[in-house]
């Protein structure tokens, strides 16, 4: 069985969900489609939340163009026997959420509670639409199997708890083809209404891979592949015929937008293959992400990757005598505040450990390792801790790079030659991916660089 997994430009418009429908029907009986909001909507309907929360009365006149769009959508692809039920179904929809943008224009006020609400419209109607476009076509609940726990400010999957919803839920499965709403879940003490986040179609359609064992997760997409940059900052980025579970999930953790990162561990843990495929081009044969990685000719690299908005904060005194102790304490102080580290560098010559913390977690981060070692910070064998923000990561990906000599080193000159400040350098600790701290406005020129140096092509003028 496999899991298809279609994005919001997927099912953004007639043309697209034309496409969306000869895809799932040429497939054989039993798949599971994972489909997210129409394109857009999701941040349509958080302005339109936020207009409404400021007493803008344009609220209203926003709320119809979104209800103007899936009833425009639903008379261009569903079968006129079909239209009825699924108009008054998106219709229940609409009357719901428009009593919810008025209670919060009343009040002049939008929870994060509420606006998980107002988000989960978009999958729903999505989803109503596209099952009834699809003869045979059935719908799941996806709030009533994907379920979520708090974690500091946010909401995780309970991934054993879903897993074993999903696989009573999809126990009989009465029509040929499933189909299940991206990004929603609940969570499951409270049962109120949450989602996986921003791009999280992509972790719902892994959760249910994972959990039904499907042989293969597509996902389909605007794009003809993964590729090895992004094209808008290198247009002659390629498309990666294979790559591994590793460097798919490394290049995405730093910055790739080709699926959302969680995605790829309840797949790779039951090995279950990946796809990324073009809906806007059916017959391209995409990116298959698997367990193993054969190197792409010659080359060690599989693709870069960069991440702006970082800062980077550094403990700076004589502390080389301690590398285990220091660097266990700071993970130990920054998971305690929910931070995620992007790079951990190597003590430097000016003795410095370097932690790499998006800009939004800086603060949170500084204070819990100003806390963390208060001690040291007052009896002087701590001298200061920096932080230094507007700085990019750019990671370097491929599980060949192990094997490959000098990569590192051959990337640091490149960088340096050409007046590029590298802040900071680490290979990780699973040494496939080398990441390369820089100042943020010099993000495409080292993209650019260090994708010429292992892609070789004319530099773009
Ligand atoms: N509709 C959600 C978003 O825009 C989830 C998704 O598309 O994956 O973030
Ligand atoms: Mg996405």
């Amino acid at each position: 069985m496999k899991v298809l997994k279609f994005g919001g430009t997927s099912v953004g418009t007639v043309e697209s969900l034309s496409n969306v429908k000869k895809i799932v029907e040429a497939l054989p009986d039993g798949c599971v489609v994972v489909v997210s909001a129409l394109g857009g909507i999701t941040d349509r309907l958080i302005a339109t939340a936020r207009l409404a929360a400021a007493g803008d009365e344009s609220y209203r006149a926003e709320t119809e163009a979104i209800a103007h769009r899936h009833f425009d959508v639903i008379a261009g692809v569903v079968a006129e026997i079909r239209r009825k039920e699924v108009i008054e179904r998106v219709g229940d929809l609409l009357q719901e959420l428009r009593r919810i943008y008025d209670g919060v224009f009343l009040l002049r006020e939008i929870s994060a509670r509420t606006l998980d609400v107002i988000v989960s419209f978009g999958e729903r109607m999505s989803s109503a639409i596209v099952t009834a476009m699809i003869p045979g076509a059935s719908l799941h609940d996806s709030m009533s199997f994907i379920k979520t726990e708090k974690w500091f400010d946010r909401n995780i999957a309970d991934s054993s708890l879903t897993s074993a919803l999903i696989r009573k839920d999809f126990s009989s499965m009465p029509g040929r083809v499933a189909i299940a709403p991206g990004f929603i879940s609940t969570d499951r003490d409270s049962g109120e209404i949450t989602n996986l986040g921003r791009g999280g179609s992509d972790f719902t359609a892994a959760l249910i891979s994972a959990a039904l064992d499907a042989e293969l997760l597509e996902i389909w997409t605007d794009v003809d592949g993964f590729m090895t940059a992004d094209p808008r900052i290198i247009p002659d980025a390629r498309i990666i015929p294979e790559m591994s579970f590793v460097e798919s999930m490394e290049l995405c953790s730093f910055g790739a937008k080709v699926i959302y990162p969680p995605t790829i561990y309840p797949v790779f843990h039951k090995n279950i293959p990946i796809k990324i495929l073009n809906t806007f081009n059916a017959e391209a044969p995409g990116t298959l992400i698997t367990d193993i990685s054969e190197p792409d000719s010659e080359c060690p690299v599989r693709g870069v990757s960069a991440i702006k908005e970082i800062t980077l904060l550094s403990l700076k005194g004589d502390l080389t005598g301690n590398v285990p102790q220091i660097n266990s304490r700071s993970f130990n102080a920054l998971a305690r505040k929910g931070v995620n580290v992007l790079l951990v560098s190597q003590p430097d010559s000016d003795n410095a450990f370097s932690f790499a913390v998006a800009g939004n977690d800086a603060r949170k981060a500084l204070e819990a390792l100003e806390d963390e070692f208060a001690p040291e910070l007052t009896s002087g064998a701590l001298e200061r801790i920096d932080s230094i923000d507007s700085l990019s990561t750019i990671a370097v990906v491929g599980e060949h790079l192990k094997a490959a000599t000098r990569v590192g080193p051959r990337i640091l000159n490149t960088l340096m030659r050409d007046g590029i400040d590298v802040k900071a350098f680490s290979t990780g600790v699973s040494e496939t991916t080398a990441t390369f701290v820089v100042e943020a406005d010099m993000t495409s020129k080292a993209l650019i660089l260090i994708h010429n140096l292992f892609f070789p092509s004319p530099l773009p003028k």
